[in-house]
């Protein structure tokens, strides 16, 4: 019998948190039998959506094409995220298994959207209306399986946001492996890089955030033992990248807008643009459109001029973050943080600014740095069937599926990772 997959991704888990988590009662029955990497290097930019493609592809962003969470929409203050499933340029894990006739569940992992999976539950993101988030999360999701999967979930309506998402997460994960047991699962949480986000990289809320996952580890447990399948079924911790605390905010778009490269009318509306930052929180992408008043160089230049009143650690082009990074797109350059600076996604404002948890990009804590930076994610491993624990320290991102799809024994060849020797055993 072929091995099962549950794969949780915890959001902005670092391998500080294991400490924590190995004296709960579900995170600790998965750590006290398992592998455990630490230190793991992520993909850069250091964001969800394109981490999380990475995770499942075992590919850079230049290959699998997914640079950023959201759409690069000048003059739009939210503009929508990378959703779709195709849109992913490299097969992903669940596609492969499929392609074998296994069956495949995804969970609000990023980017499965529209996947040709058995079951597909989509998130309604923080930027739609409250109100609405059922109506898109059934859009989202496989064809009746939302309105299926409600009774089982029903209690976890009217929580904040990221318990509410989460809840619904653990609650529809253990419907549908005690329902159905599909061959691989994956499921995201995001209460994590909430905590985070909003009260600093390590406080005292980690671990109420972590009892309260817990409790849906241990549904998770519980419905694999129900079934019998748990001796069956290889089962990961996973995270996307780590957090930096941030001490200010910086507006490069209000920057542009003083130097005359950017034009907005009396409400503050776009009018038209020469050079626009595309915020990816602690890092960036300029875009610059040249005409015969501006020049990539002379955008290069103002910036580096002004590189430590901006906060501006790095400046760096698309080579060089191709050679470095594996990360290739249209922008003109990437700027990096200065290590406790965020930059705004808003078009006006004031130049420098306090965090204020607004956003995402204007919180206490944030991400998109480069993946050497601050504390890193873990990559937990519990395989009934392993002979011996390893422990490890230094990993990378793009390891972890086609590690997985050999213990899965399903052919993963050309993507950029390699299967980890040591978790095969
Ligand atoms: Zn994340």
């Amino acid at each position: 019998m072929k091995p099962k997959l549950l794969m949780i991704s915890l959001d902005a888990m670092v391998g500080e948190d294991l400490e924590i988590m190995a004296q709960l009662p579900g995170f600790g029955e998965i750590l006290s039998r398992a592998s455990v990497v630490d230190q793991v290097i992520t993909t850069y930019p250091s964001l969800t959506h394109p981490v999380h493609v990475s995770l499942l592809t075992g590919c850079y962003p230049d290959r699998h094409g997914i640079i950023s969470n959201d759409y690069f929409l000048p003059g739009a203050p939210y503009a929508p995220w990378y959703e779709d499933y195709s849109l992913v340029r490299e097969p992903m894990l669940p596609q492969l298994l499929m392609e074998q006739g296994r069956t495949c569940c995804s969970i609000c992992w990023p980017l499965t959207i529209g996947m040709p999976a058995q079951w597909v539950l989509g998130r309604a993101w923080i930027h739609e209306h409250r109100g609405t988030e059922k109506e898109i999360m059934r859009r989202n999701s496989t064809p009746g399986l939302f309105d299926e999967v409600s009774e089982a979930v029903q209690t976890c309506w009217g929580r904040e946001h990221y318990e509410e998402s989460d809840m619904f997460c653990y609650l529809a994960g253990e419907y549908i492996l005690e329902k159905y047991r599909p061959d691989a699962t994956f499921i995201h949480f995001v209460l994590m890089d909430h905590i985070r986000h909003a009260y600093g990289v390590f406080s005292d809320k980690l671990k109420p955030a972590y009892q309260f996952l817990d409790q849906g580890i241990v549904k998770l447990l519980h419905a694999l033992k129900k079934t019998g399948d748990l001796e069956n079924t290889i089962i990961c911790l996973t995270s996307d990248h780590g957090q930096i605390d941030v001490k200010r905010v910086v507006n490069l778009n209000r920057f542009f807008t003083d130097h005359g490269l950017i034009q907005v009318d009396h409400d503050g509306k776009l009018v038209d643009w020469n050079a626009y930052c595309h915020s990816g929180s602690l890092s960036a992408y300029i875009y610059v459109r040249e005409s015969e008043h501006c020049s990539k160089e002379q955008v290069y230049e103002l910036l580096k001029s002004r590189q430590v009143q901006l906060g501006i650690g790095e400046i760096m082009t698309p080579k060089e973050t191709q050679d470095r990074y594996h990360l290739t797109g249209v922008y003109s350059f990437m700027v990096e943080t200065d290590g406790c600076t965020s930059f705004s996604g808003s078009l006006t404002g004031e130049l420098i600014t306090c965090t204020d948890n607004q956003d995402y990009r204007t919180s206490v804590a944030g991400h998109g740095h480069q993946p050497e930076k601050g504390a890193k994610p873990a990559f937990v491993l519990c395989n009934p069937k392993a002979t011996q624990r390893a422990h490890l320290s230094g990993g990378r991102v793009i390891d972890q599926a086609p590690t997985l799809a050999a213990l899965l024994d399903v052919p993963m060849n050309g993507c950029d990772g390699r299967p980890i020797q040591e978790l095969l055993r």
